[in-house]
């Protein structure tokens, strides 16, 4: 295992720990794969398919002019609230030092301390062991 770029969607959200993408039947592929295998209102989001997006070099929200946008916001306030994870943060992390450390720092905290498997911000317990998450 190991979270790549191709992981990270243009929001922030990192589809390596959704639970879409670790399920086993008809998993995900991903949020920057073009394949109808995605869920609808993955394949349909108005953030992926921003206009303002496709202007953007780094294929992330953040170097938008708009950036955080209402869409973003919404999104954000219901990972905060949900997920106890911040897209926001994810993109400021990801401007200030690049994608490569984000990527270091996922790979290292979204691994199961009971049973090395990856989490998913999707769930409070391991898909894998059922202990609690301890991210
Ligand atoms: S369902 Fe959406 S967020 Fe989850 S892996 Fe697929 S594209 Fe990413
Ligand atoms: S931040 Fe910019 S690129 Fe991202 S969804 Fe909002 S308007 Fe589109
Ligand atoms: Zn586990």
């Amino acid at each position: 295992m190991g979270f790549n770029r191709e992981h990270i969607a243009p929001c922030g959200i990192n589809c390596g720990v959704c639970i879409a993408y670790l399920r086993k039947k008809n998993p995900c592929c991903g949020c920057n794969e073009n394949s109808l295998s995605k869920p609808k209102h993955c394949i349909s989001c108005r953030i992926k398919n921003c206009d303002h997006l496709l202007k953007t070099k780094s294929g992330f929200c953040f170097e938008c002019s708009k950036f955080p946008c209402l869409r973003i916001r919404q999104l954000d306030a219901r990972y905060v609230k949900n997920y106890q994870t911040s897209l926001i943060h994810n993109l400021q992390e990801i401007q200030k030092n690049g994608v490569t450390v984000f990527l270091i720092l996922e790979n290292k905290s979204w691994i199961c301390l009971f049973c090395g498997q990856v989490l998913s911000v999707h769930s409070d317990v391991c898909l894998a062991c059922n202990k609690p998450r301890n991210k």
